[in-house]
This record gives C-alpha cells, structure tokens and sequence, in this order.
C-alpha cells in the first residue's frame, strides 16, 4: 500500500485535506470525475465568502458558537458545531498560507472574507477567474509540488473494505489501496432517485443551482461500507425565478429571497405557503417538498421592490429585469392574479390577511403563522402590484454521512469506520434541522477538510515514525 490517503473529490473539502495532508508528508492522491482542467464543482462556481451563520468567521469561537445556536433549529450536534467554530479560522490561516487572497466584499460582517478577486455584480454565472476558481488552481498547482497527484477523469464507485477497515477506492479506471479514503463529493443534488427518496416527489422541477456535481456517490459507497446517515431531507438553496428552467442568465443570481421575506410566498391557489420569516433557504425547501414546485409566485408590490428589492448583494431589482426574468404588474390585485394564473379571491385573500395581521400586530395567528425576528414583513399596499413566477433552486443537500469532530465517519453504533473519512457538503450534522438551517458551505469544507487532514497525519505511522527519528 504506497497511498497514505486517497481522496474522493476535488473542491474545497477534498482539495484542503490533500494539501494540508501532503505537507505533512503523507503520500496523497485526489481523485476527481470531472475531466476539465477547471473541472466544475460547487466550490470553482461558488460567492466564496466564508462564513459561519453570517458572523465574521475569524471571531473568538465562543461567539461563533452563540452565532451557530442563533439559528440553528436543531441540524447542529454539539460537537460538531464546536469543532467548526475552533477550526474556521486557522482554516483560513491555512488558505492564506497556501497562496490564497481574501477581501472584505461589503459592509456588512458576514462579508469580511471573500475569496480575490471578487464575482462580479452580474446575474448568472461568473467563476472564471474568480477568486474560487483562482484557489482550487492554485490548490492543484500546490499538491503537486508537494508530490501529490489529481487524476481528472476519475470517477469512484466504491470503497475497499477489508474487515471493517476502509483500505481503498475502486474507480473506473483501477483501484487506488490507500490507508485513509476521504470521501469529499459534494453531496447528492444531482441524484433524481435520492431526491425522490428524501427530498420532493419530483426531482425535476427543482433546478439545479450549482455545478449539479454532486451525485450521491459517496453517500451510497460510504452506506455500503456500514455508515451512519443524518436526516437527508434539507438542503440549501434560494428561490429563483422560474424562467431559470430555461435562462441561464437568471441562476445562480440574483435569488429572490429578500423580495420574498418581505412579501408573501403562495402556492397555485394563492394561499400562502410558509412562513417567509424563517428565510429564503426554508421557504425553497418548502416549496421543493409542496405538490407542485413549479407553481410557487412571490407576490410584493412597488415599495418592496424598491426596498428590499434593492438590498441583496446582487439585487434582483435591477439584475432580474435586465437578464429577461419574468416580473408581473398590475394596478389590482385581480389584475395581477389573472396575469399569473393565480385564483383571484384567494390572492386578495391572502394579501388582506397579511396586511391586516401587520396592523394589528397579529401575525403569529395567520396561518401558517409569520415570524418577525429575522425579517420585517411590509404592507402589499403601493401599485403597482406585483409578482414573480418562482422556483426552488438547490444548490446542495445538507444532510448526509454522519461524521465526528475528527471528521471521521461513523457507524450506527457511534463507532468510527477505521480509514474512512468524510468532509463538506457530503457530511451531516450541522446544517438542515427542522427549518433548513444553513451556516455556510465553505467553511464546513474547510475546517472538516482541515481536521481530517491533521487526525490522518497524526494518526499515520510513516508520519508518527519520522517524527520520533528526528525527536
Ligand atoms: C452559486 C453558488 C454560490 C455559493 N456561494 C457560497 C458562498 O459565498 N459561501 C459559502 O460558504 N458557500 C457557498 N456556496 C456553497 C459552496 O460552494 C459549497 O458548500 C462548497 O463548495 C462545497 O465544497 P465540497 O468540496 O464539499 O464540494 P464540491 O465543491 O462540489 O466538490 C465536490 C467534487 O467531487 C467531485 N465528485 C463527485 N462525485 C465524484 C466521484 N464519484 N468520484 C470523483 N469525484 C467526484 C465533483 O466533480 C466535485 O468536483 C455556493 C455554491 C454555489 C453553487
């Protein structure tokens, strides 16, 4: 056995651990299905800012901690939570280290770290010499100074399990044995059975908001080989415009979620259909799981979409406009229903209710109830009035293979798979709980890839030999 570790993707997960385990001296090779030289991934397509639960991810982890249990509804186990909050910072110690360049994107905290040079401003797709697409390069160009090797092109299919220990990776293109395997895949987005078995009844009106890389392999190899799974049901995305079934220049930005938390989110009768107060992220999982994804409408009117319209990073008021989405307005609300096919008594229902709960301060008795901690609710008051025909974009699962602090997966019993290890949106644990919590896709990559890195090496007895000779 010449590998000490094999690792099974190439993002940020995968690409972290290799290096990070590389320059301890470990033997180390990636094995990446995409055949490119910048191979799409979540990671090469993604905002690359990191954060944990929107606070600066270099704060004491005590305060990131308190940020975590902020949000979460009930997807963060403890020890999980913890071993993010030590590990994001010397995380991005580690990027740096390796040739990364942050800047601070915006004026507000969870922007201080930005991956250079920024996306720029624009609807749709923008990588191509980003700073995500600049790291993974520069990752790749550092693996192999360091004598590691990425074989592009190389697909795993299953692990090597030799009495309960993993000792390698089958691929179609021959077996790499190794002591440790890190499964770094990306999750199971672009899986239809799996999202037919834990996510909506149709996997094809839920458009694919990322790289749709992410196919469930690892998640099926690292079931085979007897691992643990978290609840499978969430995963991060935003609502989209729904021309975004078929304009690429409307996905991945902008998301429509502001508009949508400050206005009402209904359904084909024109019934709302969750509280928009619990964010963007939930409402897309809710509309994923209702009975006809594709019939979601954000309804809002003129003051909404010059107020909260404006205030995304990339604001759908202009972006959306001028990339072709479809916006509706109407001077009434009948008029307004009739354009998006919506049933008119039941649009000015739901509108009447929602403007008179905000005056009379009775919002917790609609039904479904709307929350106001983390969003204000506006009037839809001010002509014209308007909508935006919507969809669910998923960007990846949340849920997944069941890991410890070390990143080790584990069993059902709580026991660790010796050799096996898991890191990024392939993991559960942390993010998803009941209203679809999301605390950041990147820095869950790259603290896990980063802790799995250092319990490998620490663990590996080439590493632990060398050191005692030279001590
Ligand atoms: C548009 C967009 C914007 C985003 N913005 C942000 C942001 O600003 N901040 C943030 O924190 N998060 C953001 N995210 C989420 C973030 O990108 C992901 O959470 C993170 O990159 C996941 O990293 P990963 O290494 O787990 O997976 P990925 O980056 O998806 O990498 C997985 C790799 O595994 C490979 N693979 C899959 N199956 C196999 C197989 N069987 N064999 C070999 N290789 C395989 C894939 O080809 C892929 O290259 C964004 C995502 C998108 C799409």
């Amino acid at each position: 056995m010449s590998l000490d570790l094999v690792v099974i993707g190439a993002g940020m997960a995968g690409m972290v651990t290799a290096v990070r385990a590389a320059g301890r001296g470990l033997k180390v090779a990636v094995l990446e299905k995409g055949e490119a030289e910048r191979y799409p991934c979540n990671t090469r397509l993604s905002g690359g800012i990191i954060h944990i639960a929107f606070v600066d991810p270099k704060r004491k982890a005590a305060d990131i901690l308190a940020a975590i249990g902020r949000v979460d509804s009930g997807g963060a186990e403890p020890e999980l939570a913890s071993a993010l909050a030590e590990s994001v910072s010397p995380a991005i110690d580690f990027l740096r280290s390796e040739g990364a360049r942050f800047l601070r994107a915006g004026g507000q905290e969870y922007q201080n770290w930005m991956l250079a040079p920024p996306r720029r401003l624009v609807a749709g797709m923008d990588w191509e010499g980003r700073g995500p697409d600049v790291l993974l390069r520069g990752l790749a160009q550092r693996l192999a100074a360091l004598g590691g090797t990425l074989h592009r092109g190389t697909r795993a299919i299953a692990l090597t399990m030799r009495d309960g220990t993993c000792v390698g990776v089958e691929t179609e293109n021959g077996d790499f044995p190794a002591r440790a395997v890190l499964i770094a895949d990306g999750g199971f987005q672009a899986n239809t059975a799996m999202l037919a078995e834990h996510i909506t009844a149709t996997p094809p009106a839920l458009k694919q908001r990322g790289a749709a890389t992410g196919m469930g392999d690892g998640l099926a190899m690292a079931r085979a080989a007897g691992a643990a799974t978290t609840d499978l049901r969430r995963f991060y995305g935003h609502l989209l415009c729904r021309d975004a079934m078929h304009n690429d220049k409307v996905w991945p930005y902008p998301e429509l979620d502001g508009i949508a938390v400050s206005g009402m989110l209904v359904g084909g009768n024109g019934r709302r259909l969750v509280d928009e107060g619990l964010g963007g992220v939930n409402m897309a999982n809710a509309l994923a799981c209702s009975p006809d994804p594709l019939g979601g409408v954000i309804v809002f009117d003129a003051a909404i979409w010059d107020g909260p319209g404006r205030s995304a990073r990339i604001p759908a008021n202009p972006a959306l406009e001028n990339a072709g989405g479809t916006i509706l307005r109407a001077d009434s609300l009948e008029d307004l229903a009739r354009q998006a096919g919506l049933p008119g008594d039941g649009l000015a229902a739901s509108v009447a209710a929602h403007n008179e709960a905000i005056s009379a301060g009775s919002l917790s008795a609609l039904s479904p109830p709307r929350s106001t901690e983390r969003f204000k609710p506006w009037p839809i008051a001010t002509a014209p009035f308007m909508a935006i025909p919507c969809c669910a974009g998923i960007t990846y699962t949340m849920g997944g293979i069941r890991i410890d602090r070390d990143a080790r997966v584990l069993n059902d019993a709580g026991a660790p798979i010796r050799g096996l290890y898991a890191a990024g949106s392939c993991t559960g644990g942390l993010e998803g709980g009941h209203n679809a919590t999301y605390l950041g896709g990147l820095a869950k990559a790259a603290a896990f890839g980063l802790r799995a890195a250092d319990h490998i090496s620490e663990t590996n007895e080439t590493v632990l030999l060398k050191q005692e000779t030279s001590t």
